[in-house]
């Protein structure tokens, strides 16, 4: 698929925490849109997506020189307080054009310079253990969230077709996991799993969190009903799946393989 690039030069580079990120003082979006372009991403129902007119997942904005930005940035935040920061809430930190244009490595460099209070790294892609040498300088301050909705290629291909296999995010946690990082695994939102699934993690992260729609796209379910993703469900023969009872499935077989204080749910799992 043909993707839109665009180059822009932002004047401010850090959000304020709010909502589901309200335990954070900062958010921050390397990118504007989201090249894996996953089906049921709550970001399209955003202003930043309903206001282009090309499709959601199709286009993406470069933030450029923002590294310097960042840093005046957060000395400003320093002298506000904590400052905890989630990377990122809508778009993906390390998604393909990440390999060439390194904001993302480059907002780390700076991040690992100034020793934030806490850093949240949230992706799905395998493309962040290229960063392992500067993760690993901050210590337990980092904790890397790897998205793993389902075990299952077949699940994972018919919802987030242009997402990273998942086997190269199981690989890229191994990676992370040797090298020290703090590592947790986002089954968020659930997808249809098979029960071998938490046994695969369990050697992988130090703990899991689950989350689904009804919990975690911030309008109890609404916004991803709009999206017409129960049809997808639907279509698969997989509609108990759509339920907000449906992640106790999941829940429950985690219980078998980590114990209780490493399970969390919803925005708790997120919190710094
Ligand atoms: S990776 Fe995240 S931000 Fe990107 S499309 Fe998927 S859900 Fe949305």
């Amino acid at each position: 698929m043909k993707r839109q690039i665009i180059y822009k030069y932002p004047k401010t580079i850090l959000n304020k925490g709010t909502g589901y990120l309200s335990g954070y003082s900062h958010s921050l979006n390397p990118y504007t849109g989201c090249a894996f372009g996953c089906s049921y991403c709550y970001v399209r129902q955003m202003p930043v997506s309903l206001f282009r007119k090309e499709e959601w997942g199709t286009w993406v904005d470069v933030k450029m020189e923002t590294a310097n930005l960042l840093y005046k940035e957060l000395q400003k935040a320093k002298t506000k307080g904590k400052v905890t920061i989630f990377m990122s809430s809508s778009t993906d930190p390390y998604q393909p054009v990440e390999y060439q244009e390194k904001v993302t490595r480059s907002l780390l460099e700076t991040l690992v310079d100034f020793h934030p209070d806490f850093l949240l790294v949230q992706t799905r892609s395998p493309l962040v253990s290229r960063d392992i040498d500067l993760l690993t300088r901050m210590g337990d301050k980092v904790r890397v969230s790897m998205t793993i909705e389902t075990d299952l290629e077949s699940i994972r291909k018919h919802f987030t077709p242009g997402a990273p296999p998942i086997a190269a995010r199981l690989k890229a946690l191994r990676l992370l996991k040797d090298a020290g990082i703090p590592t947790q695994a986002a089954i968020a939102p659930v997808l249809p799993s098979s029960e071998a699934f938490p046994h695969q993690l369990a050697e992988l992260v130090d703990r899991v969190c689950v989350d689904d729609y009804f919990m975690g796209d911030g309008s109890g379910g609404k916004r991803t009903k709009r999206m017409g993703i129960y049809n997808l469900y639907e279509s698969l023969g997989l509609a108990e799946w759509y339920h907000p009872s449906a992640y106790q499935i999941v829940y429950d077989r985690l219980k078998n393989a980590f114990s209780e204080n490493q399970i969390y749910l919803s925005q708790q799992g997120f919190e710094p």
